[in-house]
């Protein structure tokens, strides 16, 4: 049998190194856990940055995979399938929307919803040609594309890429009144995660969204809400926005969307904004395929339920609790989180992310780093709770022998 170091050689040798993985390859999966080639077992604390927030292989969501994959996989949209409408009107309905857009990957979902603003801002809003610009926030994650990495502020992810899309004003995240500054009468958009997942889960002030929104209503301009990693469930709500109850006036999805099977993304919004879009001036091969629908349906009949929404408020109390009491003894000098989703800040003198996140695989968990000394935990929304408390235990010992 062929080993994970040997494995691991091979990968690296002959794929881009445009990721660090931690030094693990997985073989298999099911629930919360995941087994390796040698057979050990990890609890996946990452959830592929919340793609997996049902768990792996959710029964329900493989059972409407396996029964597509007998029928039928791929149409294109140049014709209907019988999983669209059921998508459309499902996905419409969890968000309150009309209308839906569907796209594959979280980046192509947050570019649609640029195209689309900047559409509405020249036929509906009355912005000069060219001139529409949309507000975005420092810290920013949404995606790898030529014009989303024009507006971020990570350098990694912006340097060097260049020349970069014009149209994006930068503001501090958190700060409505820093919006409201950079406001003029050609923007169309402000674009936000409700909570900035990839910048170390950042939960922005009480009130903040409430007031962008407040705003945005004022002022004309389409309030978007990039729910990609913070939706569908992770947080205790259905939407991160849901806590404040503020409803933006396009939803950005993608990750859990498609059940840890398939890329599914797509924006949702009213008629009024989504309207805009004409045959021929957006679409993709691939998105709203009927496999990608299949799942998506059972992942929105899931959703429907609430139980998973309930779950993850349930067990995020719990995870919550338990880490902020590490706060000031030790290492752990700041947690933050939402739901079953939190960043535990490392003090830099004591060790790196990467290390506790070694020392986590090494006790059989999967967690990952981001900016130098946060770790991330996403369980997947399953987790038993004894298996999450065992989780902690390792995460309190492994940050404790640094
Ligand atoms: N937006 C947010 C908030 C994300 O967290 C991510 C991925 O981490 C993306 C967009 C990009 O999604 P994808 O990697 O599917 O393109």
């Amino acid at each position: 049998m062929i080993t994970s170091a040997e494995l691991i050689e091979i990968s690296e040798r002959r794929s881009a190194h445009n990721y660090h993985p931690l030094p693990v390859v997985i073989h298999e999966a099911d629930g919360a856990w995941v087994t390796d080639v040698e057979g050990k077992r990890y609890l996946d604390c990452l959830s592929g940055y919340s793609s997996l927030n049902f768990g792996h292989r959710h029964p329900k969501i493989i059972e409407a995979a396996r029964e597509q994959l007998e029928r039928l996989t791929l149409t294109s949209r140049a014709f209907y399938h019988d999983q669209f409408a059921q998508f459309c009107a499902g996905l419409g309905d969890l968000t309150g929307k009309d209308m839906v857009l569907p796209m594959n990957t979280g980046a192509e979902a947050v570019e649609t919803a640029i195209k689309v603003a900047r559409k509405w801002g020249y036929e509906v809003k009355g912005v000069e040609p060219g001139q529409a610009n949309i507000i975005v926030m420092d810290g920013n994650f949404h995606g790898r594309t030529t014009t989303i990495i024009s507006f971020s502020t990570d350098p990694d992810a912006h340097d060097g890429f260049g020349p970069y899309t014009p149209g994006f004003r930068i503001v501090p995240y958190g700060s409505a009144e820093a919006v409201r500054e950079a406001m003029d009468a050609a923007t169309v958009a402000v674009l936000v995660e409700p909570i900035q997942g990839e910048a170390g889960v950042l939960v922005p002030p009480d009130g903040y969204l409430t007031e962008l929104r407040e705003l945005c209503s004022a002022e004309g301009v389409l309030l978007i809400a990039d729910e990609i990693q913070s939706g569908l469930g992770r947080t205790g709500h259905t939407f991160a926005c849901d806590h404040e109850g503020v409803v933006p006036d396009i939803y950005v999805m993608g990750k859990a969307l498609g059940g840890g099977v398939v890329p599914v993304s797509a924006i949702a919004a009213n008629r009024d904004v989504l309207g805009v879009i004409h045959p021929g001036q957006h679409g993709s091969t691939f998105g709203g395929n009927p496999l990608a629908c299949a799942v998506a349906n059972a992942v929105i009949e899931i959703l429907n339920t609430g139980e998973f929404q309930a779950r993850a408020a349930k067990l995020g109390e719990l995870m919550l609790g338990r880490l902020r009491e590490l706060v000031g003894h030790g290492a752990v000098i700041e947690v933050r989180g939402r739901g079953l989703w939190a960043g535990v800040d490392i003090h830099p003198d004591v060790g790196t992310g990467r290390e506790v996140s070694k020392a986590l695989l090494k006790r059989g968990v999967l967690a990952k780093d981001t900016h130098g000394s946060t770790i991330r935990l996403a369980p997947p929304i399953v987790v038993a709770e004894d298996d999450l408390h065992w989780a902690l235990d390792q995460l309190v010992d492994a940050v404790y022998e640094l």
